[in-house]
């Protein structure tokens, strides 16, 4: 598959859109692409992303609007699927270092299938 051209270098979500790194995919429709977590800390772990680069919240910008509330509509399909709506689920957005953004590529955390404890640790 041909590298698209929004794609930023090294980035490994990059990497998974163009099918250059396996994953589970679930969910590919409409700019939004989501794939099961590779080290689930939930039953249910599947990271939803935009496929254009955005390297995190704080870069979205107003032109991206539309793009993110895809993605809420896609992570509630997703967990319809699931069979975790009604049993609850929280998607996350982790940002910069307090929080643990680890890939630099917006995603967000759909977790779901067990209690889930708040606020995280
Ligand atoms: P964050 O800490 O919010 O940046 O989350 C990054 C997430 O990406 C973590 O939950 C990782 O387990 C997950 N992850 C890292 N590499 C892969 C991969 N190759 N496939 C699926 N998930 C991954
Ligand atoms: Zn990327």
């Amino acid at each position: 598959m041909n590298p698209r051209e929004d794609r930023s270098p090294g980035c490994l979500f990059c990497r998974i859109r163009d099918g250059e790194i396996p994953a589970d995919i679930v969910y590919r429709r409409d700019g939004v692409l989501a794939f099961r977590d590779i080290d689930p800390r939930a039953p249910v772990h599947i990271l939803v992303i935009p496929e254009k680069h955005i390297s995190g919240l704080p870069e979205a910008e107003d032109s991206d609007r539309e793009l993110l509330g895809r993605i809420c509509r896609a992570a509630a399909l997703i967990a319809r699927r699931e069979s975790i709506e009604r049993s609850g689920y929280r998607l996350v957005v982790n940002s910069g270092p307090d929080a643990g953004q680890a890939v630099g590529h917006l995603h967000f955390h759909l977790l779901g299938g067990r209690g889930l404890g708040w606020p995280p640790g």
